[in-house]
This record gives structure tokens, C-alpha cells and sequence, in this order.
């Protein structure tokens, strides 16, 4: 991997030296904020770093605080809301030191359904109601299909659809290799194929023990019996590419059976996923889910039948036994976990709990020495 030079204004707090476990999304998106505010970072992951297998790698890359409040209890949604203030700072200035787009987008997102599951709708407007009260209903946007065709004109053949404004997404596999570019020109020391345990001041690897000030693990799945009740969550999705249907943001088709996302990305691309199995499963997508997302696509758009599958992704989510994110601290050590299917919906506000977990360790050590 290519050593890129180290900018200049990477200098404050180069006294505390920091490991980071895990390059995934949590573990990048902290290695180049600590490293941009002068820490001094080693970042170590088990796999590829140019080829994550984390779950970041498979992830839509949705950050939709409202439709995921559906399912999901009220922190979530308000973690959601605190990293999508930060997202396009944090993306603005990324790309101006990488020189590189992520495609973050934020477009709003909308939902459909086919007029026999027009109570899926209702449904979904009800219960953002219950959660949020007035705000909620102030957030949703009912369209007829007059509204829908001007908004999203492939999706000219349904009656009526939400638009949810604030909602935004962003291209994981540009956000990635993006941050890990910064990273280096930060300086922060690399380590790939190094898989390791972590305990306060103290990463451990095959060939033995480095000393930090501090360890933050980030490590998702692979701190399984770190975090109490962790788990995988098995995910799928495909990739499909057509030009004859241009969505311009994320479509959510709401059905009694099956939920369907499709997220347009350059090229004539689009994600669409995902399955949500209580499984820890990490082989190939099954016959099943496969059709269950393809039917529910073609059900949008006629057209996406000629579309050629790509790629297909399957992986664990990690999540613990209340699906909640945690942050956990001692001396010398950080955890953070648990982002279950919200790794980019929640990394931006995570990322400022563990640098406020971070600056009270700083303090206490200061006050004891
Ligand atoms: C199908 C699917 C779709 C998703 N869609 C979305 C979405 O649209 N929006 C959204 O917000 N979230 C989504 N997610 C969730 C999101 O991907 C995760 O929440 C997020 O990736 C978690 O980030 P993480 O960094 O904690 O873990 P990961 O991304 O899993 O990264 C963990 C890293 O730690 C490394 N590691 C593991 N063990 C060790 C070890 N012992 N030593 C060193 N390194 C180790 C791994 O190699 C990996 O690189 C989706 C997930 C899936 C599976």
C-alpha cells in the first residue's frame, strides 16, 4: 500500500497514541477524525483493507432516520437525526482532502405501495405519528400519483406515496476506500491482516502485545464475547444494472411480506436488499431471497426485468439483544458497537460519543498524573 505524505496540520494531541480494532465504518470514520485532530492513530483489521469484509462493504448506504423509525425505537431516530447534521460537513471536507466524490445524497427518499397494501402507508404515517408526535407528520409528505411522477417519473403507475424529505444516502463504496486515502495522509499507521484481541492500553496480535494509550474497539462482529449479547444479523443483497429505469433517490416499496429498498447509484446501478435473518449465515444469498427481491423490483418497474444482476452481497449486521448501539468505556479502553442496520445512519453521532468518552479518559488521567 503506498505511503502518502503526512499533512502539516496533523500535530495537535500527538502525545496520545491511539489503536483503533476493526476497519470497518466505525473503525475508518474514527481513525480520520482522531487523526485530523492530531491524535496519533494506529489502525489494525483482520482483513483487506482495499477490499473490507465488513458489513460496511455490503451496506445500501441509507441514512433514513424516518423510515427506519418504523421499526426501530426512538434513539435510533435521534442518533439519526444528530449524524445527519454532521454527514455533510464531514463528506464536504473529505472530499476535499481526498479529491474524490462519495455521491452523498440528500435527495429525500420515498415510499410506495402497490393499492392493495395502501394501509402499509397509512400504517407507516401512524406510527411515525405515535413516536414523534406533530414533528412526525410535519417530516412525511403524502403524494398522489400526480406528485410521484413528478418527483420520481418511473414511478408513474402507483396512486400515492410519502416523501421524506430529509433523508439522505451516500455510496459506501466510494465513502470507504475515501476515508482509508485520508487516513494515510494522516499518517495513521496501517495494519491489514492482523487480527486482534484488545484490552485497556493493549492490543494483542498473533505475534504479541503493542502498548496505547488507549484502545477503541471497533471491531463489529469480531468482538463477539467482548460485547454482552452481540450478534450477526444476516443481510442480503444484489446489485442490478439497467438503463431503462433512472430512480433519482432510494425507493422503499412497504408490503405485508416482503420490504424492498432500491438505491440508484451511478453507472445505471442499483442496491436493492435486504433481507433481515436471525443468522449468523454467511454464505452465498439463497434461491429465495434472490426472487423475493427481484419480484418485489420488477413490482416497481416492468422494466427492471431486463436488468443484469451484478453482484450479489450477503453479510452479518452486528447487533446486541435491544438492536441499540453501544458505547462502552473504562480506562484505556473504548468499545463501540452494535450498529445493527444503521452503521451510516449512526457512525457520525457515535463517533462524537467516543470523542467525548475520549476526552473525559484524557481528563481523569491528567487529574491522577
Ligand atoms: C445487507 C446490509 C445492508 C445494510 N444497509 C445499511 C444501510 O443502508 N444504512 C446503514 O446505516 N447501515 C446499513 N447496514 C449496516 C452497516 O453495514 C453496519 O451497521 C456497519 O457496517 C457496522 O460498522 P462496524 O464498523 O461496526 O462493523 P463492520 O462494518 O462489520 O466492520 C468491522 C471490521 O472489523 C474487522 N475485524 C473483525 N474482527 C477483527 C479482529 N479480531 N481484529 C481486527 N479487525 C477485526 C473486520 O474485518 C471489519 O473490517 C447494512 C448492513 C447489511 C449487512
Amino acid at each position: 500500500m503506498p505511503q502518502l505524505p503526512v499533512r502539516k496540520e496533523v500535530v495537535a494531541h500527538a502525545e496520545l497514541n491511539i489503536a483503533i480494532a476493526g476497519a470497518g465504518l466505525m473503525g475508518r470514520l474514527l481513525a480520520w477524525r482522531l487523526s485530523t485532530e492530531g491524535y496519533r492513530v494506529s489502525l489494525f483489521d483482520a482483513g483487506s483493507l482495499d477490499n473490507p469484509s465488513g458489513a460496511c462493504h455490503t451496506a445500501a448506504g441509507m441514512i433514513s432516520p424516518l423510515s427506519e423509525l418504523f421499526h426501530c425505537p426512538l434513539p435510533i431516530y435521534e442518533l439519526g437525526m444528530h449524524s445527519l447534521q454532521n454527514w455533510p460537513r464531514w463528506v464536504a471536507q473529505l472530499e476535499q482532502e481526498v479529491g474524490v466524490s462519495v455521491d452523498y445524497r440528500q435527495s429525500g427518499s420515498v415510499l410506495v405501495a402497490h393499492p392493495q397494501d395502501r394501509s402499509e402507508l397509512l400504517q407507516f404515517q401512524q406510527e411515525l405519528t405515535a413516536k414523534l408526535g406533530g414533528a412526525g407528520g410535519d417530516q412525511l409528505r403524502w403524494l398522489d400519483s400526480r406528485g410521484l411522477s413528478a418527483l420520481e417519473p418511473e414511478l408513474d403507475r402507483f396512486e400515492q406515496g410519502l416523501f421524506l424529505a430529509s433523508e439522505a444516502d451516500v455510496d459506501n463504496r466510494k465513502l470507504l476506500p475515501a476515508l482509508l486515502q485520508a487516513v494515510m495522509q494522516n499518517g495513521v499507521r496501517l495494519y491489514e491482516h492482523t487480527a486482534v484481541e484488545c484490552a485497556p492500553n493493549e492490543v494483542l496480535t498473533a505475534r504479541g502485545s503493542e502498548a496505547f494509550d488507549l484502545v477503541i474497539d471497533a471491531r463489529g462482529l469480531g468482538a463477539n464475547g467482548a460485547i454482552h449479547g452481540l450478534r450477526g444479523v444476516r443481510g442480503e443483497v444484489m446489485v442490478v444494472e439497467t438503463a431503462e429505469v433512472q430512480l433519482q433517490r432510494p425507493v422503499r416499496l412497504l408490503h405485508p411480506r416482503y420490504q424492498l429498498y432500491a438505491v440508484p447509484r451511478a453507472n445505471h446501478q442499483t442496491v436493492i436488499g435486504a433481507t433481515e435473518i436471525e443468522s449468523e449465515d454467511m454464505s452465498p444469498i439463497s434461491l429465495r431471497s434472490s426472487m423475493e427481491l427481484s419480484s418485489a423490483l420488477y413490482s416497481i418497474h416492468p422494466a427492471f426485468a431486463e436488468a443484469r444482476v451484478i453482484e450479489t452481497r450477503v453479510n452479518c449486521r452486528p447487533a446486541t439483544m435491544d438492536n441499540l448501539p453501544v458505547v462502552e468505556s473504562e480506562p484505556g479502553l473504548i468499545r463501540v458497537n452494535g450498529l445493527f442496520r444503521h452503521g451510516y445512519l449512526l457512525a457520525p453521532a457515535l463517533v462524537l460519543q467516543v470523542e467525548d468518552a475520549l476526552s473525559k479518559l484524557t481528563q481523569e488521567t491528567e487529574q491522577v498524573t
